[in-house]
């Protein structure tokens, strides 16, 4: 029941997804209006109708991020550069961001001097968050490591050490890893079903199950 109205809820949002991007004369728009169903989460979730969505997608999207776009500046058509021939419009940033493939950049140029378009597409996943410092998608955990091991009586020591790919930016952050317990008795748990027998022996009495309500409500106190 729960599959069927997500489901059902996933497929409307797509839709309504779907319709309002292929309004949009934007293929960068369409792009990412439709960029979540990219993800192969859906496959699993929601297998039906997903995989056949999915490709859909795929298809459309493939399409959308390939298709020339026009200058909004000079309204020349204009082409993408290739991965190896866009380095030269990026800042060294963004180069770097591409290098350890956390945003992929599509440059388009209409032969124009300075007409210029960028477009940024992210990652769904990477290892990599925003620097502090210099803002690009290059900053990382490079280990997490214990410096005092936890025990029972004393509290430890933890390290974790995040570096920026693009500017160098570190940082070690010290943290605390608490005192070890041991794993606490079931008494609580066995309180909480006596609570549960007495209710129900209290429902029984009136089937004239007499002693066994008074049995529920003596285990209550
Ligand atoms: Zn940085």
């Amino acid at each position: 029941m729960f599959y069927l109205s997500f489901s059902a809820s996933a497929v409307l949002i797509f839709l309504i997804l779907l319709t309002i991007a292929l309004f949009s004369k934007d293929f960068f728009v369409r792009y990412q209006l439709l960029r979540v169903f990219r993800l192969y989460i859906w496959f699993i979730l929601v297998p039906i109708p997903f995989v056949g969505i999915y490709f859909l997608v795929k298809n459309f999207t493939g399409k959308w991020r390939n298709t020339p776009r026009i200058s909004a500046k000079t309204g020349k058509v204009m082409h993408k550069l290739s991965e190896k021939d866009d380095d030269k419009y990026l800042e060294k940033g963004q180069v770097k961001e591409e290098e350890i493939k956390s945003v992929d950049y599509d440059v388009w140029v209409s032969g124009v001097e300075g007409d210029i378009l960028i477009q940024k597409y992210k990652r769904w996943f990477s290892k990599y968050n925003a620097c502090p410092k210099c803002k690009y998608k290059t900053y990382h955990k490079v280990y997490d490591k214990v410096i005092v091991a936890a025990t029972y009586t004393t509290s430890g020591k933890g390290e974790k050490f995040f570096k920026c790919e693009n500017c160098g930016h570190s940082k070690i952050v010290v943290y605390t890893i608490p005192k070890k317990t041991k794993t606490s008795s079931t008494s609580s748990g066995s309180s909480s079903w006596s609570g549960g027998s007495s209710s129900w022996s209290s429902g029984g009495g009136s089937w004239g199950g007499g002693s066994s309500g008074g049995g529920g409500a003596g285990s209550s106190w």
